[in-house]
């Protein structure tokens, strides 16, 4: 074993929200700072190319490549869980939209006990994050680590889905993180000038070379170290061999939605017979540790065009993929810069609902499951997901190796209700493909297809051809409940020195993607870490 250092702060996973506390606790110099990342650095160049995640995504080089459990809620179909390995995280390989959920989210966390996690209290940390390209506002922010911005291309089809969106009274809305949620338009996304912005480009690229500021790439943690009820140190592995370090102050598990929960549990700390079972000795009985998992679940439809106006179109002919990758190279625009979507819609399923309860993402292009090639057909996906589902899922472990993958239990669809809406979803979906904006460039839907019908194919379709969207949070959750596993501060209930920062700390998932919560969790933790630190 090496010599041990010890360090002020050491950080766990250096993902969306560990960047963040990486850049903002190691800005005083005098506070020693440890960052400690299981992949390696982010120098495939797919990366940095919107359109790459495609090649990031299932990659063991970049992506854990999780598989879920076999899940009842989906006729025992497993899922691919893909998880950023690499510095920036999943920031490094998602879909690049940037959404922040409704204020209505936030508040709700608040209610349930969550002092400082308000909407109010929250906005001036997504602000602070924020370089938006569009100027500032009461909403958006200028100047901050992470660049939003618009889409560089507009297509047709998606322009003609907006347009269908408002035949069926659905709302023009060109921010979806300003005043009002609900609406179609054009999503905003984590880029600049054409390139991706990871918070390990915005957040730890500037600052990677302070003094202060040791970054470990390929190490794996094992373990947090603890002297009864105190954190004191970390234990981690690169290429098999052992490493640890001393933590002065605190250590922030920042490893995500799985891997912050397994951590703890490899430590001693989570619910004590599970832990007994996989023969670890419980430490600490904390039985929400892996509970409380939520995801948004997509319902795809995809249906073919009269027309080659899809990506499918471009791609699936060698010398239009040329010329993208030309345009792209000379100018940074053209279809490489697309993110994971264009068109984003926040609708109802009911009009009696305060806010919209589903979102739909829609692709330009098709392929039978994300991440595959395209169709060799025109086509393009309209897909769904209810956004604040009932459904709770589980991590446990299946082993106590640090390297062997927890099991994910993800649930999906257990509940009537997230039921009712996955048909209600589809319904919606049918409604704004048959009005006459789109209806005339449609040829047929192609999934679910005009068999499925009645309530309860709908419903078997979802639960046969449905996907992740890659939101996994709540399994460390924040409250005050006998479930809760962080405080309101994001210290773990009875420890010391330990926080967990990262989406898992969410209560409840929030209504939209989860990359800009779990940077403002990043921001607004890092602010209770100096202030807690001076107490
Ligand atoms: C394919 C994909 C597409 C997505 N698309 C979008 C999108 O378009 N918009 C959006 O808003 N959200 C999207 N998301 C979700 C969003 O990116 C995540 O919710 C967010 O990045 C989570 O941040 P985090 O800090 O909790 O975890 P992460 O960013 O996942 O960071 C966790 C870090 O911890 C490291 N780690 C884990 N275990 C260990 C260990 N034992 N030792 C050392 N390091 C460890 C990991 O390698 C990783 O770097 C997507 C996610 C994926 C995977």
């Amino acid at each position: 074993m090496n010599s041990i250092e010890s360090y002020d702060y050491i950080i766990v996973g250096a993902g969306s929200a560990g960047c963040v506390l990486a850049n903002r606790l190691s800005a005083d110099p005098k506070t020693r700072v440890l960052l400690l990342e299981a992949g390696g650095r982010d120098w495939n160049p797919w990366i940095h190319v919107p359109v790459g995640y495609f090649k990031t995504m299932h990659n063991p080089a970049t992506d854990w490549c999780y598989l879920t459990e076999p899940d009842p809620g989906l006729n025992g179909r497993r899922l691919q869980w893909p998880r950023g390995k690499v510095l920036g995280g999943s920031s490094s390989i998602n879909g690049l939209l940037y959404i922040r959920g409704q204020a209505q989210d936030y508040d709700r966390w608040r209610q349930l006990g969550n002092t400082g996690w308000s909407y109010e209290d929250v906005l001036p940390y997504f602000r602070k994050s924020e370089d938006f390209e569009y100027g500032e506002n009461d909403y958006h922010g200028v100047g901050g680590p992470i660049a939003v911005s618009g889409v560089r291309i507009h297509r047709k089809l998606c322009d003609v889905f907006i347009e269908a969106a408002g035949e069926v009274g659905i709302p023009r809305n060109d921010d979806f993180s300003g005043a009002e949620q609900e609406g179609a338009g054009y999503f905003h996304q984590t880029c600049r000038k054409g390139r991706r912005c990871s918070t390990a480009v915005g957040y730890l690229n500037p600052v990677k070379r302070r003094p202060n500021l040791k970054i470990e790439t390929h190490a794996l943690v094992q373990r947090v170290l603890l002297d009864g009820r105190r954190a004191t140190g970390i234990a981690w592995t690169v290429k098999g061999q052992r490493h640890e370090a001393r933590c002065r102050r605190e250590i922030i598990l920042s490893a995500g939605a799985i891997g912050s929960p397994q951590i703890l549990m490899l430590s001693g700390i989570g619910p004590a017979a599970h832990l007994k079972q996989i023969g670890i000795e419980p430490l600490h009985d904390l039985p929400g540790v892996g509970q409380n998992l939520q995801d948004h679940l997509q319902i795809r439809s995809i249906y073919k065009t009269r027309e080659p106006i899809t990506l499918n179109d471009e791609v699936n002919n060698p010398i239009r993929k040329m010329l993208m990758g030309i345009e792209y190279l000379l100018f940074r625009t053209g279809p490489l810069t697309i993110a994971a979507s264009q068109v984003c819609v926040f609708t109802k399923t009911s009009p009696d609902l305060e806010t919209p309860d589903i979102q739909f993402h829609i692709q330009p292009l098709s392929a039978d499951k994300p991440g595959d090639g395209p169709h060799r057909f025109s086509a393009f996906t309209a897909s769904v997901c209810q956004l604040r589902p009932e459904s709770r899922g589980r991590i446990d472990l299946k082993s106590g190796d640090p390297a062997a993958h927890p099991a994910i239990f993800p649930n999906y669809l257990s509940t009537p209700n997230d039921q009712r809406i996955a048909v209600e979803a589809i319904k919606v979906t049918r409604k704004i493909a048959n009005t006459k904006a789109l209806g005339s460039l449609i040829a047929a839907e192609h999934e679910p297809g005009p068999d499925v019908q009645t309530d309860a194919e709908l419903l078997e379709y979802a639960r046969d051809r449905s996907q992740t969207i890659y939101h996994p949070v709540g399994t460390c959750k924040m409250g005050i409940d006998p479930l809760a596993v962080v405080d309101p501060r994001l210290r773990l209930h009875g420890m010391e020195g330990l926080r967990v920062v990262d989406a898992s700390i969410m209560p409840n998932l929030v209504s939209g993607n989860t990359n800009a919560p779990a940077i403002m969790i990043g921001e607004k933790a890092s602010d209770m870490i100096r202030e807690d630190a001076q107490s």
